[in-house]
C-alpha cells in the first residue's frame, strides 16, 4: 500500500495532509502525484469524490516552494467551470497550504474586480479562475500570463466542450508553451480526449477506473413517472417522503425555469429548500450554497451549475427531477453524493419519453440501473397515442402549463428572480436578491463566465426550434 510519504511531496505538504486526517492517498493521488512532481503533463481520470483536487494541489504546493511570485505575473493557473467550484479549490489551497505563505487569487465573475486586482498586483503564486473573468483581467492589461509554469484544467471535458472552448484556446495561447499542463475529470468522451491531447505534451495518463464510471458508493435507482410537470412533482415528493435516511439532497433540473418552478412548488408544500442556478446573482448563490453546506437548508434545487465538482460531504441523496440530456452530466450529478467513501443514494425520475436518455446513460456507465417500481412502460402507449412524436416538445409544454394552473396557482413571471429565496433563510431575512443586473449589462460572453450557453439543447432553445415539424 502506497503511503503519502512515498510520493515525493515536501515535508510541509505532508504535515498538512496528516492534519487533514488522511491516512493514505487515494488511487488517483498515488498515480498522478509522482508524475506531476517530475513536471510531466498529466491526464487524470477517476470517479467523482475520489480526491482529484489534492492530486494537483499537493504537487503544486511542493513545486511552488522554490521561487516566488512577481507582481502581475502569476506562477500557476487553475481553471474551473463554475464560481463555486473555483472558490472550493481556493479553500483546498488554504487547507493543504497552511504551512506555506502563498498568495492565492480567486478570479471569478459576479463579484467586484478591486480585491482581485489587488491580489494580482501583489504577485499571485496561484490563480484560480473561471475563464470569462480571467480573460476580463488579461484584457484590462493588468495580468500577464507569461510567467505561468503550471496550468491546471479541472473538469477538463466540461472545459473543452463547445461552450467554453473558445475561451480556453485564448487562455492557452497566453501561457508559455513550456508550461506543465494537468487535466482532471471523472468523464472524458473520446471526441473531447482528442481535443484535450492538443493541449498536452506526452502526458502521463492515469486512469483509475474506466472514464465515466460512477462512484461505487452511490446506490442508483430509476423512478417511473407520468410526464406532466405536476405529476413529476408528485412523484418527486413521494420519493423524498419515502427516504428515512435523508439528511440533505440536491435536486437537479435540466432548465433554470424548471428550477424556479420546482422551488416554488416545493416551498408551497412546505419543504425547506433553496435554489441554485446560473442566472442568480453571486451573493444569493454563495449564501444559498453556504446554508446548504451548513445544514440549514436540507434541499437544494439546482441546475447543472451545481453538478460539477462540489464537495459537500454530507449530501445523502441526489434526485434527478429531469433525466439529464447529456449522459456525462448524470455521472457528475449523482457524484455529489457518495463522496470520499461515504454512502449515497441517487434517484432519477424518468417518463416514457426519457427512455432514449436513460439508454444513453446506461450505455455510458456500462451498467443497468434498477427501477423502483418498474419502468414507465404502461404509460408509454397512452402518451404516445396522445401526442404525435414530432410535436411532443411544444405540445407537451403547453399542456403541462395548463394542467399545472389547475392544480397549483402559477406564480407571476416577475417572481422568477426570487427563486433564490429559501424557505428558512437565516434570521428570517430573504437571502434571495435581485438578478445579476451588472452581469447582464456586460457582454454576452462574460455573462457565461461559468455557465456558457449549452450548444444544442439548453435553456436557450431558439423559438424556431420549438415549432412543431410539418410533415
Ligand atoms: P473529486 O475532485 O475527485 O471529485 P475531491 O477532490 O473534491 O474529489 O475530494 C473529495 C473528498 O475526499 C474531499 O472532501 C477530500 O477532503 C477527501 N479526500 C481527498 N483525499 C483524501 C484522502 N487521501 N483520504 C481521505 N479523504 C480524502
Ligand atoms: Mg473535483
Amino acid at each position: 500500500m502506497t503511503s503519502f510519504s512515498d510520493l515525493g511531496l515536501s515535508p510541509k505538504v505532508l504535515s498538512a495532509v496528516t492534519e487533514a486526517g488522511y491516512s493514505e492517498p487515494t488511487p488517483i493521488q498515488a498515480g498522478a502525484i509522482p508524475h506531476a512532481l517530475t513536471r510531466r503533463d498529466v491526464c487524470g481520470i477517476a470517479q467523482t469524490g475520489t480526491g482529484k483536487t489534492a492530486s494537483f494541489v499537493l504537487p503544486m504546493l511542493t513545486l511552488l516552494e522554490r521561487g516566488r511570485a512577481r507582481a502581475r505575473m502569476p506562477r500557476t493557473l487553475i481553471l474551473e467551470p463554475t464560481r463555486e467550484l473555483a472558490a472550493q479549490v481556493a479553500e483546498n489551497f488554504e487547507k493543504y497550504g497552511k504551512n506555506h505563505k502563498l498568495n492565492v487569487a480567486l478570479l471569478i465573475g459576479g463579484v467586484s474586480f478591486d480585491e482581485q486586482d489587488r491580489k494580482i498586483e501583489r504577485g499571485a503564486d496561484v490563480l484560480i479562475a473561471t475563464p470569462g473573468r480571467l480573460l476580463d483581467h488579461t484584457e484590462r492589461g493588468k495580468l500577464l500570463m507569461t510567467g505561468v509554469e503550471i496550468f491546471v484544467i479541472d473538469e477538463a471535458d466540461r472545459m473543452l466542450d463547445m461552450g467554453f472552448i473558445p475561451d480556453i484556446e485564448r487562455i492557452a495561447k497566453l501561457i508559455p508553451f513550456t508550461r506543465q499542463t494537468l487535466f482532471f475529470s471523472a468523464t472524458m468522451p473520446p471526441e473531447i480526449q482528442k481535443l484535450a491531447d492538443r493541449f498536452l505534451q506526452n502526458p502521463a495518463r492515469v486512469e483509475v477506473a474506466p472514464p465515466s464510471s460512477t462512484a461505487a458508493t452511490v446506490e442508483q435507482k430509476l423512478v417511473a413517472s407520468k410526464a406532466k410537470d405536476y405529476e413529476k412533482r408528485e412523484t418527486l415528493r413521494s420519493i423524498i417522503d419515502q427516504q428515512d435516511d435523508l439528511k440533505n439532497a440536491i435536486i437537479f433540473c435540466n432548465r433554470k425555469k424548471s428550477v424556479a418552478d420546482l422551488l416554488r412548488s416545493l416551498q408551497r408544500h412546505e419543504y425547506a429548500c433553496g435554489a441554485l442556478h446560473g442566472d442568480m446573482d453571486q451573493h444569493s448563490r454563495t449564501t444559498i450554497l453556504q446554508n446548504f453546506r451548513d445544514g440549514k437548508l436540507p434541499l437544494l434545487v439546482a441546475s447543472d451549475v451545481a453538478a460539477r465538482g462540489l464537495d459537500i460531504p454530507d449530501v445523502s441523496h441526489v434526485f434527478n427531477y429531469d433525466v439529464p440530456i447529456h449522459a456525462e452530466d448524470y455521472v457528475h450529478r449523482i457524484g455529489r453524493t457518495g463522496r470520499a467513501g461515504r454512502k449515497g443514494k441517487a434517484f432519477t425520475i424518468a417518463t416514457a419519453k426519457d427512455s432514449k436518455f436513460v439508454d444513453a446513460i446506461e450505455k455510458l456507465i456500462d451498467r443497468k440501473i434498477d427501477w423502483v417500481d418498474g419502468p414507465p412502460s404502461s404509460h408509454a402507449a397512452e402518451e404516445a397515442s396522445e401526442k404525435p412524436a414530432p410535436r411532443a416538445r411544444r405540445g407537451a409544454r403547453k399542456q403541462d402549463t395548463s394542467s399545472e394552473s389547475k392544480s397549483e396557482p402559477k406564480a407571476a413571471p416577475q417572481q422568477d428572480n426570487r427563486a433564490a429565496k429559501p424557505a428558512n433563510a437565516p434570521n428570517g431575512k430573504a437571502a434571495g436578491g435581485k438578478p445579476a443586473n451588472d452581469d447582464r449589462k456586460r457582454s454576452r460572453r462574460r455573462d457565461r463566465d461559468d455557465d456558457p450557453t449549452p450548444v444544442g439543447f439548453g435553456d436557450d432553445i431558439p423559438a424556431f426550434m420549438l415549432i412543431g415539424a410539418k410533415s
